[in-house]
């Protein structure tokens, strides 16, 4: 809730556009969502490593990282969770004024706090990627045991066992995290970032 009203907006003098044009790149959010250990961690820094490697301006905000600080006064009721994603659809919106590619990895299971993020963003500044893996696979895959934690009833609010999760109906991309290698989703996004203007063919 906005409580501030003396506050007047100061207009930098280098603009975002300046920052695109000296980085070679449009800045913009990838937002990776999808169930515990889709793979959004690990798709998400795959391909910073290789748009690094382009000579991109990168960065990474990972869900569990958040909760560490900026975020760790909440927990994961649903409306902790809206809190969540509110504060850091915030500092993308900030990150991306710095000519950064921000990459985000969360869960974000709701379509209406995914879509309250996305409506921070003008069009096309907001990519979502859904990172599509069975809950089977995500629940095989376990790698910090957390499934089977769920399960057994000590994890409360755990999304796909005790809270919900909502595909997205229409994501800029859909990556099958599930059934193809970390290496050919991280070409499919790249080919999108291409597509797109984002980064030069
Ligand atoms: P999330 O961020 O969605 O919770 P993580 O990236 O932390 O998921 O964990 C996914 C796990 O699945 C990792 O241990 C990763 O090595 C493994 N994995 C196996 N195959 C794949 C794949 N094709 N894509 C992404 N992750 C995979």
């Amino acid at each position: 809730m906005k409580k501030s009203s003396n506050v007047v907006w100061h207009k930098p003098t280098i603009s975002r556009e300046d920052r695109e044009q000296r980085n070679g790149h449009k800045s913009l959010v990838l937002w990776f969502t999808g169930l515990s250990a889709s793979g959004k961690s690990t798709l998400a820094h795959a391909v910073e490593d290789r748009l690094h490697h382009m000579g991109c301006h990168t960065f990474v905000m990972d869900g569990d990282n958040v909760r560490h600080g900026l975020c760790s006064d909440l927990g994961f009721s649903l409306e902790d969770r809206e809190e969540n994603l509110r504060r850091v659809g915030e500092v993308a919106k900030l990150m991306i004024e710095t000519g950064v590619m921000v990459l985000t990895a969360f869960i974000s299971p709701l379509r209406r706090d995914r879509e309250r993020v996305r409506s921070l963003f003008p069009h096309g500044d907001f990519l979502e990627i859904y990172c599509d893996a069975d809950l089977s696979v995500c629940e095989s895959r376990d790698p910090k045991g957390l499934y089977k934690r769920a399960r057994a009833g000590e994890i409360p609010d755990f999304t796909g066992i005790s809270s919900p999760y909502e595909a997205p109906i229409n994501p800029e991309l859909r990556c099958p995290t599930g059934t193809e290698s970390v290496e050919a989703n991280v070409d499919r996004v790249v080919a999108m970032l291409r597509a797109r203007g984002v980064i030069a063919e």
